[in-house]
């Protein structure tokens, strides 16, 4: 996941439009002061984003340094509630433009129901498909929704001062801040993994980031059954960062 999302922001930096969508607040936790690189690379890798959304939001991010776990680079913990699928329809339905977005919400059931494999409490079984309705159980009327796509659906005002997610990068690694001329050796790319964190905090995630085997269903990038994981970053295919990438 990380190789395509790294490829998606260099695309990016060649044919990005203008559109100038969110504004990005970054609240400095440790070691992203105004003047240092750290700062200046969050601020490309917001940019990146701003200019491929049209939502004229606020995102409001805690971005810092501190030590994490072994291998991994940086991790993101997305604000997130639950909000009732009948309101998050009702959104998206008010929110579509564009033909396919019409297409997209007409083919929204006007209930919920779906596979889930999480059991009550949040535990995750991998081998128990229980198929949910939405007469007896909560967690098939509800979603979690990232507040920073509550914010673009108007479902909380969109200059909220809530912060949508707190991005940590490791303290025990080397980045390279300006990958213009490559990466150095020994050293990761700053603004695509910032760039990468970044999506997790608009509500990209994916299936390739849960604990295996986790054969979980479909679902909506950001909008995420109750109790699904978090996103966290691992260094496990570190080459995708060798020099030149
Ligand atoms: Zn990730």
């Amino acid at each position: 996941m990380r190789n395509t999302l790294l490829a998606t922001a260099a695309a990016l930096t060649i044919s990005a439009p203008a559109f100038a969508g969110p504004t990005f607040i970054l609240n400095d936790v440790g070691g992203v002061g105004v003047g240092t690189q750290a700062r200046a690379g969050f601020t490309a890798a917001a940019a990146l984003w701003s200019s491929v959304f049209s939502n004229k939001v606020t995102i409001d991010l805690n971005v810092g340094f501190q030590a994490l776990g072994k291998g991994v680079l940086g991790q993101t913990g997305s604000t997130s509630n639950d909000v009732s699928y009948t309101n998050v329809r009702s959104a998206l339905t008010r929110d579509a433009t564009s033909v396919d977005d019409r297409s997209a919400v007409a083919s929204l059931a006007p209930t919920l129901s779906f596979m889930s494999n999480t059991l009550s409490g949040g535990v995750t079984n991998a081998t128990t498909h229980i198929l949910e309705n939405n007469q007896a159980n909560r967690d098939t009327q509800y979603l979690s929704a990232n507040t920073a796509d509550q914010k673009a659906l108007g479902l909380i005002s969109a200059q909220s001062a809530t912060v949508d997610a707190s991005i940590t990068f490791s303290s025990a690694l080397k980045w390279t801040f300006d990958a213009s001329q490559g990466v150095a050796k020994g050293t990761y790319d700053f603004v695509g993994i910032a760039a990468h964190e970044i999506g997790h905090a608009l509500g990209f995630v994916s299936g390739s980031i849960l604990p295996t085997p986790t054969p979980m269903p479909a679902r909506p990038a950001s909008i995420r059954p109750r109790g699904a994981p978090r996103s966290i970053c691992s260094a496990t295919t570190p080459r995708a960062h060798a020099t030149g990438l």
